[in-house]
């Protein structure tokens, strides 16, 4: 990410891929921003997943010349620092065969080691595309989230992606449940009622029994969800002080919640951030650009 940072220029020729649990999306672009050429391959197991995206881009290096680098944002948990010598591998992941997975050495000789490969999870890509592209840039201090499937956040730290160990896990903080839904056990595998448990897709169609998709804006649910990303959120603003907080993910294109879980937010915090930033909430809490 940093080579591509450094040294875009006119004729150079970048692949790309997210690689999800349901699809890998594939695709290739000029250093305008351009994409020439994309696919979308389901997710099997890992080989033949992998090779399907490989044989993609060895086709579109016949049709348009050497890739200059490759940039792989993929599901967790994985190992996105160059300097491990389990960089470019899946970790301990529930999803069956990919455990372990190498997704960096697979393309390295799928393609040749000389093709600079970044590596890390969806939402330190997303994070990182927004602060250039879409709804952060010019902060330095940015977290994405998304509210999907799972949850998972991406933080931007002083202009760094925030790695640590590996990378924040921010979906599973634990969080107070709501006593008019104490019996809900949650969904998560891991911890039950995390924020993941409580607030993804899946916990919401779990709780109400009946897809999140499908719920009018009036349903008792969305206050609720909109109590469990205001908690969340103010743990991830007490923690990492961001200067702006981006909400993605297939549950957030209910757009209505975004005021709901702003005046949530103001609710919780009590007045004791008293920032510029917070206190203008519509500019703080805001939608993906991308
Ligand atoms: P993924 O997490 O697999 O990348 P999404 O971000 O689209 O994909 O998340 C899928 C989840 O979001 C599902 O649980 C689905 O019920 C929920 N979802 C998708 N679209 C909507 C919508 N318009 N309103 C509410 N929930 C939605
Ligand atoms: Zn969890």
């Amino acid at each position: 990410l940093d080579y591509y940072n450094n040294s875009m220029n006119s004729n150079e020729f970048y692949g790309t891929i997210e690689g999800g649990g349901t699809k890998f999306i594939c695709a290739v672009a000029d250093a305008q921003n351009n994409i020439l050429h994309e696919v979308r391959i389901p997710t099997t197991l890992p080989h033949p997943t992998l090779a399907a995206c490989a044989d993609f881009f060895l086709q579109a290096q016949r049709d348009f010349g050497k890739l200059t680098a490759l940039g792989i944002a993929c599901f967790g948990p994985l190992d996105p620092r160059p300097s491990s010598p389990t960089y470019g591998h899946i970790l301990a992941t529930p999803k069956p065969g990919w455990e372990n997975t190498n997704v960096v050495g697979f393309f390295q000789q799928a393609l040749g080691a000389d093709i600079p490969v970044g590596f890390d999870t969806d939402v330190d890509a997303a994070v990182l595309a927004e602060s250039h592209w879409g709804a952060g840039q010019g902060f330095g201090n940015l977290v994405y989230l998304t509210i999907g499937t799972g949850i998972g956040g991406g933080a931007l730290v002083d202009s760094q992606l925030l790695h640590g160990y590996a990378h924040p896990e921010m979906g599973h903080m634990l969080l107070p449940q709501h006593p008019s839904d104490n019996h809900f056990p949650g969904s998560c595998p891991f911890h039950g009622t995390c924020l993941e448990g409580l607030a993804s897709g899946p916990a919401i169609e779990a709780r109400w029994h009946q897809k999140a998709d499908n719920l009018a804006p009036d349903h008792p649910a969305w206050q609720l969800e909109a109590h469990y990303l205001a908690l969340g959120l103010m743990n991830i603003c007490l923690i990492l002080a961001p200067e702006r907080i981006i909400l993605g993910g297939g549950v957030m294109n209910q757009s209505f919640l975004f005021p709901m879980i702003r005046a949530e937010l103001t609710r919780l915090l009590g007045n004791y951030l008293r920032l510029p930033q917070i206190a203008d909430m519509e500019s703080y809490v805001v939608p993906s650009g991308l």
